[in-house]
């Protein structure tokens, strides 16, 4: 029996990094909503998750959005 994992451990912020030019920025991450589009400080491109995550967190951060952490997806 699993113990629900509420805020202990919770990582509001995470560190981008653009698969384009290797730019690395740590962002606070909206908790309320998913990032879908990201400009990229470096080199500005515009970064998109990848085919199956929800936001842009998911697919080059290194933490994971807020309603993955809470193990609740947006995207449903
Ligand atoms: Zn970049």
């Amino acid at each position: 029996m699993a113990e629900p994992q509420m805020s202990d451990g919770f990582e509001p912020s995470s560190t981008l990094t653009c698969p384009q030019c290797g730019h690395r920025s740590k962002d606070l991450m909206p908790t309320d909503a998913c990032q879908y589009f990201y400009d990229c400080k470096g080199c500005g491109a515009l970064l998109k998750p990848l085919p199956g995550d929800c936001c842009v967190y998911c697919s080059f951060g290194d933490v994971k959005c807020p309603p993955i952490q809470m193990g609740d997806c947006c995207g449903g």
